[in-house]
């Protein structure tokens, strides 16, 4: 049977997005190690914002046995959830993929990285429009925005969670 050229187009509309996302899912870090420095790594006893004893110029020394810390960690922009101009150390931020409370986390790379980028600024607006956005700016140092009820809803967890922890909030 032959195939419309409507259809012809879809297809080849269809093929060249799975050529993108292919190509995003296999982004290297090349000389980026942002979240050797930024991310806290507990197996390490390494703080966030201090850069890891263990980077040797743009690697890491102990690769193959690196902590479970590093070895589950993938910025947004490595696994291919934003467009290539955010890759961390033009962009000046990285951003999580996972949150265990749900929110979204943005970390500045050294504090103030980002906080005048025009990109930046239009990303965090766009992801603080639908969910909790966590913009880190230092180890002390972090903002909360998002719809109000979400941050309310979020905040509570947060309490909650600190509470089953021992630790008493404010
Ligand atoms: S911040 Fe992202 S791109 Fe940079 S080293 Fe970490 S995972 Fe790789
Ligand atoms: S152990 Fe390696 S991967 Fe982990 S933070 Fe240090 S340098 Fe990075």
């Amino acid at each position: 049977m032959a195939i419309s050229a409507r259809n012809q187009r879809r297809l080849d509309k269809k093929e060249i997005r799975r050529e993108v996302i292919a190509d995003r899912s296999t982004r290297r870090c090349g000389e980026c190690t942002a979240c050797c420095t930024v991310l806290g790594v507990e197996e390490l006893e390494k703080p966030a914002y201090t850069p890891c004893s263990q980077i040797c110029g743009a690697g890491c020394q102990v690769y193959k046995n690196r902590p479970t810390t590093c070895r589950t960690y993938s910025c947004a922009w490595k696994i291919g959830a934003l467009p290539d101009e955010f890759f961390p150390p033009r962009a000046g931020f990285i951003v999580d993929t996972t949150n265990e409370l749900g929110a979204i986390t943005v970390r500045e790379i050294e504090p103030g990285s980002a906080s005048n980028s025009f990109g930046a600024k239009r990303l965090v607006n766009a992801l603080a429009a639908q969910s909790v956005t966590v913009v880190v700016r230092g180890e002390h140092d972090r903002t909360i925005l998002g719809p109000v009820e979400k941050v309310k809803a979020f905040m509570k967890q947060v309490d909650k969670r600190m509470k089953q922890q021992g630790v008493v909030p404010g």
